[in-house]
């Protein structure tokens, strides 16, 4: 039950690159954001060593750093930054309904949720181990590092068969791991997979064991599921790709999702079918899913909560 009451003109749910883009335009136009950070502070890219491939870092830079730049510029122009997550909404009625730890209720005029999405692990010790370190959920983020060399992918479906081909173009080798003896991939995908040479497929198989010297990844253990044979295959990098999944369990039954839970956003825009809330990022996006793109959409949803704002306040009827 929540207690205290507070209102705000903007609220930010989440600290990752489309919060805290959100939050340097949203202060900028001076609509004084409040932000709640969420249990991970920085968002996914706490999670990595290197990121090479945001754009205005020309030697490239760790996640957690780049996050703290991200920080520091979101507080530079007065955002207020909370450390605390979103436990329950309601957008049923204006000014919309935020509670944050159980506790206190927000009400704001514009919500911008930026609540991100996590990717699906195996969950085996030796993942999180050389987590950074050979392995990765990621294949545009990662593949570059390992060019060259022969990596192992997990997983059946679109996105998997998309990073496969990825790999494909960068890497000597690259080993598919399918569960079954088919996969979930659309036809079109498989096509492609198993019409690039340098992809081997093996089916029927599961990571036992990801193998490594201690600092790097060398290698995977695999175990056949319908002999039980296990086997060791030599590879530098390990990729997980069986999925993401979004965090916006506290926004079912309050906003439009698509069959997996992401939220759903008029195209080119970040309205949801509420009015005065917005999306933006992975939260919204299985598609893109990097934190440029999630920055951009970020800088969107600022300045479509501004625009929104304004339009109320000239009492124009905002058209999604
Ligand atoms: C290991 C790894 C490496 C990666 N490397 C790269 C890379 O090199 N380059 C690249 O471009 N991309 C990379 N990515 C992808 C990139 O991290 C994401 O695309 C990006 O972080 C998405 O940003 P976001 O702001 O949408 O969400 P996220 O970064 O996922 O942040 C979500 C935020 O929401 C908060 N939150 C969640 N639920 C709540 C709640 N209920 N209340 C309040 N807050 C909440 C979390 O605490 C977090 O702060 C990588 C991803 C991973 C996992």
């Amino acid at each position: 039950m929540s207690e205290e009451l507070e209102h705000v003109q903007c609220l930010i749910i989440g600290s990752g690159p489309a919060g805290y883009t959100a939050a340097i335009y949203a202060a900028r136009a001076d609509l004084k954001p409040v932000m709640y950070t969420g249990m991970e502070p920085g968002g996914q890219l706490t999670q990595t060593t290197e990121v090479d491939n945001f754009p205005g870092y020309p030697t490239g830079i760790t996640g957690p750093e780049m996050m703290e730049d991200f920080r520091k510029q979101a507080e530079r122009f007065g955002t207020d930054i909370r450390f605390g997550y979103a436990s329950s909404v309601d957008f049923s009625s204006l000014p919309h309904k935020v509670v944050i730890d159980d506790i206190k209720t927000i009400t704001a005029d514009t919500v911008i949720i930026s609540t991100g999405a996590t990717a699906k692990w195996l969950g085996l010790p030796s993942e999180g181990k050389y987590n950074g370190f050979g392995v990765s959920a990621c294949a545009v983020c990662d593949g570059f590092f390992f060019k060259g060399q022969d990596v192992a992918i997990v997983g059946a479906g679109d996105t998997a068969a998309e990073e496969a081909t990825y790999l494909a173009k960068l890497c000597k080798k690259v080993y598919m791991l399918v569960r079954r003896d088919e996969f979930r991939a659309s036809k079109a995908m498989v096509h492609r997979v198993l019409n690039t040479p340098n992809i081997e497929v093996i089916y029927n198989t599961e990571t036992k064991e990801i193998l490594g010297n201690g600092k790097n990844v060398t290698g995977v253990r695999v175990v056949n599921n319908q002999t039980g044979a296990e086997s060791d295959l030599d590879v530098e990098g390990f990729f997980v790709a069986i999925g993401h999944k979004p965090n916006t369990d506290i926004f079912k039954g309050q906003l439009d999702m698509d069959d997996t839970g992401y939220l759903k956003t008029v195209p080119g825009s970040t309205l949801t079918n509420v009015e005065g809330v917005f999306a933006s990022g992975d939260v919204q996006d299985s598609y893109y899913r990097q934190a440029v793109t999630a920055a951009g959409s970020g800088c969107m949803a600022a300045l479509d909560a501004e625009r929104y704002l304004a339009a109320k306040e000239h009492d124009v009827k905002v058209v999604s």
